[in-house]
Order: structure tokens, then sequence, then C-alpha cells
């Protein structure tokens, strides 16, 4: 069959190397000069394969006030007039209660797991460097409140299928010498931690290169600088993609466009319930004192991920989430916000002298659904598939989710349950 694939992040990527491999002819279309220029390019380079819970949880509820007023907070909502923003809000408080998050979390579960699986059978596979190291993930809590209930969610947790241990003050700095820095605010409030040692980390974007390369190597074809403008639909099926440089025409189309994806299909009755989250990166150059292992601090909600680059030892530090619209531009004040947050929780990992300029800012547009869970397979048109809104986890689920879009196109049974993820 031939297949066009939408978008070159990487879920169209994955998508397009499970498609190949089964045989069909595939050609990825993408607006930027490359691939994984947009969301999956500087992404806080973590496979959290058993930290998939929702950000709508029965907790966010009477957070969200706080949040909202104070400036430094992790999650900032700059209100629009835009009745796709209100609508995707109103459908996220909604999902903010305990059935909905434990049946989404189970969901995310069975999708990550996959991933992971797969994941390792990739590595074997492949030859692609992307700096992906297999050296477990350490969650630190600064009050024991939050302590006490991760701690009480380990059983349950473990019931799923996770392997997680929670360790005091003394063994969270035993296993990550970099807590231990007095000059650091986090070693200061830190009072325990859950460790999950098979969580993994890796740079998305050099995967997304490798993969590439990979790719036009089996044959697959790549439309890059090439803008969809729309898509033609007859009798309940897609007849084409109208590009800026063109039609194309395939038998079958896979929509991968990230926090794009509900543009294109709303002209075809199709609404995805799809809206950015912005979140920001910065790269450090790591020092030897730097972490060595994943670090996610709980309480400001941002991600520590060591990467070890062609380049030198790098930290991968990520966090913010605004609900700011469509524009892929850095606010300096988040940036700083973000900066500061390194710069107090690991003063040593790196020089910041030179302030976060230096260190490879960017931003990047989560493609967040109200649940949390993506959207992947089949659509009310018939040569349509999905494999998009994967919000804060598109690179822990791009192997799972590819796979699984890939077995039901070639009309083999997926081993996921797709009802779970359908639009
Ligand atoms: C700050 C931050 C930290 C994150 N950390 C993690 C993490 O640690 N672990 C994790 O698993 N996930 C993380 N994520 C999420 C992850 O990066 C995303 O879920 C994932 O990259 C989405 O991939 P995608 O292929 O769906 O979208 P994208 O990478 O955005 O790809 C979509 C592509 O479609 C193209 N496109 C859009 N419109 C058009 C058009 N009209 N014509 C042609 N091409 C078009 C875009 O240019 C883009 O290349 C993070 C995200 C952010 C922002």
């Amino acid at each position: 069959m031939q297949i066009a694939i939408l978008g070159a992040g990487v879920a169209g990527l994955t998508t397009a190397y499970y498609l190949a491999r089964d045989g069909h002819e595939v050609t990825v279309i993408e607006r930027l000069e490359g691939v994984a220029l947009a969301t999956s390019y500087a992404n806080g380079a973590q496979l959290s394969y058993s930290y998939v819970a929702p950000l709508a949880g029965p907790g966010v509820m009477p957070k969200i006030p706080p949040w909202l007023l104070r400036p430094d907070s992790p999650l900032r909502f700059y209100p629009a007039w835009d009745p796709h923003q209100w609508r995707w809000l109103l459908e996220f408080v909604l999902a903010c209660n305990q059935k909905q998050s434990d049946t989404t979390t189970r969901r995310l579960l069975e999708l990550s797991f996959y991933s992971r699986a797969l994941m390792h059978d990739f590595v074997k596979q492949e030859s692609i460097e992307f700096a992906y190291a297999q050296g477990g993930k350490l969650v630190v809590f600064s009050d024991m409140g939050g302590f006490d209930s991760a701690r009480r969610l380990l059983d349950y947790q473990r019931s799923l299928g996770c392997e997680q241990d929670a360790l005091d003050r003394a063994q969270c700095i035993a296993l990550e010498p970099a807590l231990g820095d007095s000059a650091s605010a986090l070693s200061r409030r830190l009072v325990g931690g859950i460790h999950t040692p098979s969580e993994e980390v890796g740079d998305c974007y050099r995967f997304c290169v490798g993969l590439e390369a990979r790719l036009r190597a089996m044959g697959v074809k790549f439309e890059l600088n090439t803008e969809i403008k729309s898509l033609t639909a007859q009798g309940g099926r897609i007849t084409g993609v109208l590009t800026d440089k063109g039609g194309i025409a395939a038998d079958h189309y896979v929509l991968a466009l990230g926090a794009l994806s509900a543009f294109l299909v709303r002209p075809l009755g199709l609404r995805l319930p799809i809206y950015p989250l912005k979140g920001y990166s910065l790269t450090l150059p790591a020092l030897p004192t730097a972490p060595k292992i994943s670090v996610t601090d709980f309480k400001r909600k941002v991600v520590y991920a060591p990467l070890a680059e062609p380049e030198g030892d790098a930290l991968r530090v990520a966090g913010m989430a605004d609900i700011a619209g469509y524009a892929s531009v850095i606010d300096p004040v988040r940036l700083k916000q973000l900066f500061e947050e390194s710069r107090l929780a690991f003063p040593a990992a790196t020089d910041y002298r030179a302030g976060p300029n230096a260190l490879q800012p960017w931003t990047g547009l989560r493609p967040a659904t109200p649940k949390g869970t993506p959207l992947l397979g089949a659509t009310p048109i018939a040569n349509l598939s999905l494999n998009c809104g994967h919000g804060a986890l598109g690179w822990t689920l791009a192997l799972g989710s590819a796979r699984a879009v890939a077995d039901v196109i070639g009309g083999q049974g997926a081993k996921v349950r797709m009802q779970n993820f359908a639009v």
C-alpha cells in the first residue's frame, strides 16, 4: 500500500519505520527543513514508562488557583478568545477525578510497557546512537505529605507492574551524590524519593535523525520543506494532500502533526481534542558534579536527564506547562524561571554564569488531550489513521503507538486495546 505520513516528528517517523518494515511504500511530508525540529527536538529526554499518570487528576483542581496566581508556578494559563481552548479546558476539568485518572493511568501503562519492550528490541536491531541509557529515575519530594502519598501509591503501582522503591533522604543522596550538595536548595528541602530502576533516557532528536537515515535506506521518501495546506476528501475517504508544492496522493494517510493535528481534519468534520501545553528546556554542558541519573523534582515539576552527547556530557533540564496558544516563541521570563530552578537545584551541574541564553534554550508545544490519552488508529474517514495527542509522553510512547497504528493499517490486530485510544 502507498502510505503518506503527515508530520516528521517522533510519532510520524516511528510510524514510517514500522510501516516500511511491513513492506508498505511510505512517504513522509514535513513543513520544516528537517525531521524532529518541532516538539520532538529538545524534550525532557525521559523514557518514563512507569510515570504516566495524567495531568488531569483529582488533586489538580485545588492546586490550580495558586498555580495560576504565582508567576513562577509550573503551570500558567493565558486565556485567549479561542473556543477550542475553552472547550479543551472544560473537558480537562471534567477529567480531573480519581476514576478517570486511574483509567487513563492503566491505559497508558499498557501502552508504555509495550513501548519499552519495543525500545529494547529496537536498540538490539538498529545501530542508532541517541544517548540511550537505562539508568533509572529518582523522583524527589520536598515535604513529608507528598512523599507519604507517593509511598502509599507504591503497592498500587506494583499491582500495575511498576518496580519501585521508596528511599529516605540519605539513600537518595547515596544514589545521586549531586543531591547532597550543601549549596543546593533542592538538597535542603529533600525528604525522600521514589526510585524506579527500569526508567530510561534518550535524546529524541538524535533518535529521529538516526531513524531518518535508516528510513531513507529502507526506501522511505521524504518531502521536507513541504507544508500541508489541506486534505481533500470524497465519499468518506481522503483523496489527496494539498501542499505548497502541489498534490500528493496515497492509499492511506497517517495524521501525526503533533500540537497542530486538529486543524487539517476539522473541515472534514473530525474534532480532535488536542491543545498545546507549552514547555521549556535547557541543555547544559555537564560538569562531573552534575547528576548522573535522571531526577524529577516533584514539587517544582522539573526533570533533569543526563545525556551522553557526542560533544560531551549534557544535562537536559525541562519543565513548565503553559496554556498559551500555538506560538513557539520563548518567553524570557519563563526561561529565566527554568534556569533559576536548575541553578538552585544543581548549582554545581554546569557553569551558570553566562545565563540561560548560553544553555541551548528551547520551547516546544506538547500535543495534549484533556484526559491524557493519545489518539491512535482508525477514524470515521476510511483511509485516515491517527497517531497524535501524546502530550508529555510522546517520546516514551512513540514505539508502542507506532507499532499499534501500523498493525491496524496492515489489518492485523494491534497488541494494545485500540478502543482506549479512539477519537
Ligand atoms: C518541554 C517538553 C518536555 C518534554 N519531555 C518529554 C519527556 O521527557 N518524555 C516524553 O516522552 N515526552 C516528552 N515531551 C513530549 C514529547 O516531546 C511530544 O509528545 C512528542 O515530541 C510529540 O511528537 P509528535 O511527533 O506528535 O509531534 P512533533 O514532534 O511536533 O511533530 C509534528 C510534526 O508535524 C509537522 N507539521 C505540523 N503541521 C504541518 C503541516 N501543516 N504540514 C507539514 N508538516 C506539519 C511539524 O513541523 C512537526 O515536525 C516533552 C515535551 C515538551 C514540550
